[in-house]
This record gives C-alpha cells, structure tokens and sequence, in this order.
C-alpha cells in the first residue's frame, strides 16, 4: 500500500510539474496570424498572445504601450515578421533582454530580406516554414504533418486559380497581396506606387497618372486593396476602377474575426479573386 500511495504521489507531481512548465510556456506574436499558427502547433501547451489583431488599424503605425512591453518581457518565444514591418517588436526585444528566449523573425525562414515587400505571409512558404521552426523549438514534430495537410486546400485551390491568373495584369493600392498574387501568376502594375501609399507618403505625379491609366484603359483586371487602409487617394483608386467596371478585391494585413484559421482567411480571398476573374 506505502509503494502504491508513494508511486502514486510521485506520478501527481510529475504530472503536476509537467502540465505547470507546459503552461508557463508563453508564446508572443506580433501579428495575430503568427499567432493563429503558433497556436495550431502547441495545442493547449502554450499560452499564445498576439499584439496586432484589430482589423480597422494600420500595422504600419502601429505603437507600443505598456502592455505589450509587459507581454514580450513574459515571453518564452517571441515570433515577428521582420524586414521593417514590425521594428517597435526588435525595439521592446532589445529593451528587455531575458535569458533563455526564443525569438522567431520569420522573414529569416524564407530568406527574405530588409527592402523586400514586408507582407511575407501572403508568401505560401512561409507559414510552412514557421510550423517547422515551431514545431522543432516545442518538441512537436507531428504538428509537421498535420500542418501540411491543413495547408492541402490552399495549394489545391491556388492550383485551380493558376491557368487563370497566368499573365493576367492586375494592380494594387498597396503591396499587401503581392506575394499571393506572384505565386499565383498575375502580372502585378504599379509596384512603386503601391511602396508609396504603405509608406504613407504621396505617390509621385507619375506613378498616380500611370495607376489611373491602368483603370481607364482596363489594363489592369483586378484592383486589390488593403481594407484597412483608407485614404482619400485609394478611394479616388476605388472609385475609377467601379467607374471602369473592374472589379475590386478587399484584402486585409491581418486575419479578420471571421477567419478561424490562416488557412480559411487565405482561401476566403482567393474566392473573391476567383470571382473577380470570371
Ligand atoms: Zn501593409
């Protein structure tokens, strides 16, 4: 009887002590659809915070408070995107320096580099490559497959667009879609402009007298705007391409309340570009 109660005592603190350091396994995201992913991965291990999740504010400009100071100084694993997207989340890395912490920029895992179009999460690679990272730093190389089959209806459904896309001019009032719209083989207008207006600077004279003949004259099939960025010059954008009759695709930064997953926010865009094509 002593063994059975000691053995019994000794298999509740393993248990205790095991679930106690799987729940102190904090995960911070910068982005909310890192943070989607993240949270696919570790299952109930991990507590997963993300800091940008609100649908109606610009990332671009976005600013710290304290809060989120206190989030990323909890941190065990702090995942980002990088390549100046979101460089308040290097600052509050740098400013609170702790032992042990894993960081994940994940523009790193595809290569990307500072100067390249930020919105690498449009890129099919990429989550991918955070699951695997994920999946190794938590110990969880089933979420590998798992991930991957989760992924299979994007891939299938992008292989379904690609005969259309092929070719097919398009343009954009920011660069948010850009890499979708590259692997899926669209031929993407007025890039320079589209820097500009995510910089939040004024397109030159050019760029917007190009931008509007590529509406007027219906070069461009699909118009792609970031729905959660509004000014009075992508709605001059919106307007002429409603007056042309070409069709406008709303995309977003980052994942929408009613996308469960990364999986469905990408395939709920790609219908609307299916659409559009038609
Ligand atoms: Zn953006």
């Amino acid at each position: 009887m002593i063994n059975h109660f000691t053995f019994l005592v000794v298999i509740t603190c393993l248990l205790g002590a095991t679930t106690l350091r799987s729940q102190s396994v904090n995960i911070v995201a910068a982005e909310n659809f890192y943070g989607g992913v993240a949270a696919q991965v570790a299952g109930t291990s991990a507590k997963v915070t993300s800091i940008m999740s609100n649908p109606n504010q610009d990332p671009h400009e976005f600013q710290t408070d304290a809060a989120t100071a206190k989030a990323v100084a909890n941190a065990d694993i702090v995942i980002y995107s990088g390549i100046g997207y979101d460089t308040w989340m290097e600052k509050l890395i740098a400013s609170q320096a702790k032992t042990g912490r894993i960081v994940i920029k994940v523009s790193d895992l595809i290569g990307a580099k500072e100067g390249d179009n930020p919105h690498i999460w449009y890129d099919p690679r990429t989550m991918p490559a955070l699951v695997a990272r994920l999946a190794s730093v938590l110990n969880k190389p089933d979420a590998v497959p798992r991930f991957s089959k989760a992924m299979r209806p994007l891939f299938e459904e992008m292989a379904k667009l690609q005969p259309k896309a092929q070719g097919v001019k398009v343009t954009a009032t920011e660069p948010v879609f850009g890499y979708m719209a590259t692997a899926l083989g669209f031929e993407m207008l007025n890039y320079g402009f589209q820097l500009a207006v995510m910089n939040d600077t004024d397109p030159s004279f050019r760029q917007t007298a190009n931008f509007e003949k590529s509406l007027t004259t219906k070069n461009a099939r699909i118009l792609f705007c970031n729905s959660q960025v509004s000014n009075p010059v992508t709605q001059r954008m919106k307007d002429l391409a409603k007056n042309s009759g070409i069709p406008v695709v709303g995309v977003t930064e980052t994942q929408p309340a009613d996308a469960k997953t990364y999986v469905q926010w990408m395939l709920s865009q790609l219908a609307a570009v299916d659409a559009a094509l038609k």
